[in-house]
């Protein structure tokens, strides 16, 4: 070739290289030439800026010798395609992933182009590589959307002019609507009309004004059903703040509120009588005393219990009491204002708020008073359930109140006190609180504060009060606790015995007192022939005689101190046999095979059911002193004696008086048959070395 010629071809080849570079150097992708060998013979400017590596250290090395791009391909991987580019002569195309020194991800579209000679064989290879993060991140972006949109809530799209132009798989679920049916309507459609104009232009101005909405509404579902849905309405903007659509996400919340409505009933209502609880009550009370603060009326507490409720449960079983007690609750609903109170604490008690009666103390009084007896007289109608005819009746307590000085708590334990009058006063009645009531209650806490002092300090001593027959000897005794308070002087178990009766230190108690009774029966027995043969009665209390363990507890003690069973006589009552007939009966007859005596004490005051007499078996019958009291002066109490009497003996049960106080007592029932007598008349219950002296005088 001639030099001018080739001069000529090799200007012309510079001339495109030039060409070529001010082209490459210009594109923001990254393009590399490779020779057959793989060496780099070219790097563009921006394989440099996106590398940090000039083109000097570069060129001529391959990328296994010196690697441009830290990619999360193995640079194997690449010169494969590049060797494959270079021995087919055709293009490859492959995407490249790089990590930036922050951790982020970028993304390339890499295009392996061969350059072939006139003969078609390759003489370069060209690596372009094009920046593709952002198309990647946006198609990541609209997979996610896609999944989005596919969730458990409904989402529903429409346009400016909210025509619906998309909605989601939820959507269809939860309004019964398919997609054709819903496209192009407006979303009036699904509404139900319970919300009026003014809730909808409310939430269309928050809409336009904030820009979204969030709440409840009630719409319809294709099928008719009404239901409540939990809503955010967001209007979606282009960059000049014009709407272009907006976006309607929301939920179906039926099962929510109804679990909500269950979990609120279960927490305020009381299940068996649907009336408000407890919790709900005190919630009342406190906002009905708020309210007479403001407005000086008078309001009222009515505690209510039924009398002798237990007998009917345990007569008649608890599924018969159920069905007294939803009786009641309705009876007592009728008799008030839908706007008062009427709630169930438990058991058989009730409480009535009244509110806002007036603002003149004694015709509140008044009224109220007329309330509670109307409610009282209502509840003492008979009650006709399951073909059987029950009667009861309540025992009514009030408290008033105005303003909002006493606790909710006092308020409702003045009411308690009251009831607790109305019971004493002979049930079936109604009492208002006084403050006198609420010290007794005080004293009371206060004993048995001391009552638990008693038993560790050892306050406690037992009385014996000698009991004769018929030819005036000394039969026995009853033991009859005493408390020596160290500060209050004797205290009598008419007081205290009922305190420990509703704590448990009556066990303690009553277990001291066997356990003393025992000791000086095992005195008696090893004394003189005065003592050997008495009986020694003990008073056993409800409780006492409930504990599962109360068999054996007697029995332990009979052979601790080596006792004949029969000299013990054990003195229940009625209270203790209504407890649980079936257990006490078990229990009594297998006191009565260890050989031990039993008596019913306080006979003829309790429920006395012919019927208990027959099936227990007891060995005596103490007549009340309330009927002895009056046996000489009241016909009626005569009788009742007498036929006590009469029926003791028919049952082959022994028979003893109580509170014998005087000669005409003791002629009467010496008269009638009597066979043992206790009272004042001998001896008061008296201490043991008392006791001792008397024996000795009657002996
Ligand atoms: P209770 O078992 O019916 O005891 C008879 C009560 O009548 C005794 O009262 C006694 O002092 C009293 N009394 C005896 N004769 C006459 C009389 O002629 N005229 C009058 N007006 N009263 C007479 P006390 O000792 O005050 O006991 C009262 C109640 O306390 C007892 O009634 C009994 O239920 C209970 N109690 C006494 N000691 C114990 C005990 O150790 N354990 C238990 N659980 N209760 C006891
Ligand atoms: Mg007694
Ligand atoms: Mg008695």
């Amino acid at each position: 070739m001639e030099a001018a010629e080739r001069y000529k071809l090799e200007k012309n080849s510079h001339e495109t290289e030039r060409k070529f570079r001010s082209l490459a150097d210009n594109s923001p992708d990254m393009i590399v030439r490779y020779d057959c060998s793989l060496r780099r013979t070219y790097v563009n400017l921006a394989w440099e800026k996106a590398t940090g590596l000039s083109s000097e250290a570069v060129l001529n090395h391959s990328p296994a010798e010196l690697p441009g791009l830290m990619t999360l391909a193995k640079s194997s991987e690449y010169e494969d395609r590049l060797l494959t580019a270079l021995e087919t002569g055709e293009s490859v195309t492959m995407e490249v992933t790089m990590l930036r020194a922050d951790g982020s991800k970028i993304h390339f579209e890499r295009r392996i182009v061969p350059e072939c000679d006139i003969d078609g064989g390759v003489v370069s290879l060209f690596s372009i590589s094009r920046d593709i993060t952002e198309r990647k991140n946006n198609e990541d972006m609209l997979r996610i959307a896609a999944a989005a949109f596919e969730t458990h809530e409904a989402i529903m799209i429409t346009d400016a002019a909210t025509n619906i132009i998309r909605t989601n798989q939820a959507f269809h679920d939860i309004t019964g609507y398919s997609a054709e049916e819903v496209l192009g309507q407006n979303p009036h459609m699904l509404r139900e009309g319970r919300h009026d104009k003014a809730f909808y232009e409310q939430m269309w101005q928050a809409i336009l004004g904030k820009g979204s909405w969030t709440g409840e509404i009630w719409d319809k579902r294709k099928n008719g059903e009404v239901y409540p849905k939990w809503i955010t309405i967001t209007a979606v903007k282009d960059g000049q703040g014009k709407t272009m659509q907006y976006v309607f996400i929301f939920s179906d919340i039926s099962e929510r509120k109804k679990a909500q409505e269950e979990i609120l009933n279960l927490a305020f209502y009381d299940s068996l009588t649907k009336l408000p609880n407890r919790r709900l009550l005190l919630d009342r009370i406190y906002s009905a005393q708020a309210l007479s603060s403001r407005n000086g009326l008078y309001g009222a507490v009515l505690f209510l219990d039924l009398d002798r409720f237990k007998l009917i449960n345990d007569s008649f079983g608890h599924g018969y009491g159920d069905l007294i007690l939803i009786e009641v609750a309705e009876r007592i609903r009728a008799c008030v204002r839908s706007v008062d109170t009427v709630a169930r604490l438990g058991g058989d008690e009730f409480v009535v708020l009244i509110e806002g009666i007036g603002d003149e103390a004694e015709k509140v009084t008044q009224n109220i008073a007329h309330i509670a007896d109307k409610i009282r007289s209502v509840l003492a109608l008979p009650y006709v359930l399951n073909e059987r005819v029950h009667h009861s009746s309540p025992s009514i307590g009030v408290c008033l109140f105005k303003g909002n000085e006493q606790s909710v708590d006092s308020l409702l334990q003045y009411a308690d006190v009251a009831m607790y009058q109305a019971k004493d006063a002979g049930r079936n009645a109604v009492r208002f609180y006084d403050p006198v009531m609420q010290q007794a209650v005080e004293a009371r806490t206060a004993l048995e504060s001391d009552l638990r002092l008693a038993i560790a300090g050892k306050q406690f001593i037992l009385h014996y009060q000698v009991q004769m027959d018929n030819s005036n000897r000394p039969l026995g005794a009853e033991a009859l606790i005493r408390w020596q308070h160290p500060l209050r002087g004797m205290v009598s178990p008419a007081e205290f015995i009922p305190v420990a009766e509703e704590s448990s230190l009556i066990l303690e108690i009553g277990n001291w007192v066997l356990e003393t009774a025992c000791h000086q029966l095992a005195e008696w027995s090893k004394q003189s022939r005065l003592t050997r043969e008495l009986s020694l009665s003990v008073n056993v209390s409800a409780q006492q005689f409930r504990q599962p363990d109360f068999v054996s507890i007697v029995c332990a003690l009979l052979h601790k101190f080596d006792l004949d069973a029969s000299r013990i006589k054990l003195e229940l009552t009625e209270g203790v046999i209504l407890d649980d007939v079936d257990d006490v009966a078990n229990k009594m007859h297998e006191l009565k095979a260890l050989g031990v005596t039993l008596s019913l004490d306080d006979f003829g005051t309790g429920y006395s059911s012919l019927s208990y007499l027959k099936l227990l078996p007891l060995d005596q019958i103490k007549i009340d002193q309330s009927f002895v009291r009056n046996i000489t002066v009241n016909s009626k109490d005569a009788i009742l004696v007498q036929t006590i009497i009469d029926m003791a003996q028919n049952f082959g049960f022994n028979v003893i008086a109580e509170g014998v106080e005087t000669e005409a007592q003791l002629a009467f029932l010496k008269q009638h048959d009597c066979m043992a007598y206790q009272g004042y008349l001998f001896s008061k219950p008296v201490a043991i070395d008392a006791f001792t002296e008397l024996l000795e005088r009657f002996g």
